[in-house]
């Protein structure tokens, strides 16, 4: 996910677009988030990228699957996980000598926090790492009309209903249900 800077440079103000697919096991750092079998699934990254005023603007969109547990009913589904996105990094001093180059992205990667770039290169894995950590969906829903797990007996209600009497009152319909009560 390597954007060349001189590259940009050199179509001073010209708009390039870039195609980048990762495995998401190749976004981390060592640590948690992706699952073991979301390893090998691919993240699909649309870059547009130009430079001017010693900044280079990209726009793009991020696109990739994970397994998700419904937070509801609790059962595993592939949900996308993906959305658009616009940043601006400043250009730092340019490096003039090719051989650095393993250096230099080891400095952008690390610069890709701070929104700066030191070297000639651009690595965008790390900013794409954070936004995939952003994108993720919190709450999963497995479908939005997902009838979730019966608090009585746990049985997933997607699957089979049960004949439990379930007292799932609103607290705030509270009172009403008492004063039926007295009612009747
Ligand atoms: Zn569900
Ligand atoms: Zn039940």
């Amino acid at each position: 996910m390597i954007i060349d800077i001189l590259e940009l440079k050199s179509r001073n103000g010209s708009l390039l677009d870039y195609f980048f697919q990762e495995e998401l096991g190749n976004l981390e750092n060592a640590d948690m988030l992706i699952r073991k079998e979301d390893q090998s699934t691919p993240v699909n990254v649309k870059v547009y990228a130009y430079f001017t005023d010693d900044k280079v603007y990209i726009s793009g969109e991020l696109k990739t699957w994970v397994t998700a547990y419904c937070s509801r009913c609790l059962a595993p589904f592939k949900q996308e996980v993906g959305g658009e996105f616009w940043e601006e990094f400043q250009v730092g001093e340019p490096v003039m000598e090719e051989e650095k180059h393993e250096d230099e992205l080891l400095l952008s990667r690390e610069a890709a926090n701070n929104l700066e770039i030191k070297g000639n290169y651009l690595d965008l894995r790390e900013y794409i790492r954070q936004l995939f950590i952003v994108f993720q969906e919190w709450k999963p829903l497995c479908d939005p009309q997902c009838k979730g797990l019966c608090s009585e007996c746990g049985i997933n209600l997607n699957e089979k209903d049960c004949a439990c009497i379930r007292k799932t009152v609103d607290p705030r319909l509270a009172p009403l249900q008492e004063l039926k009560k007295e009612t009747n």
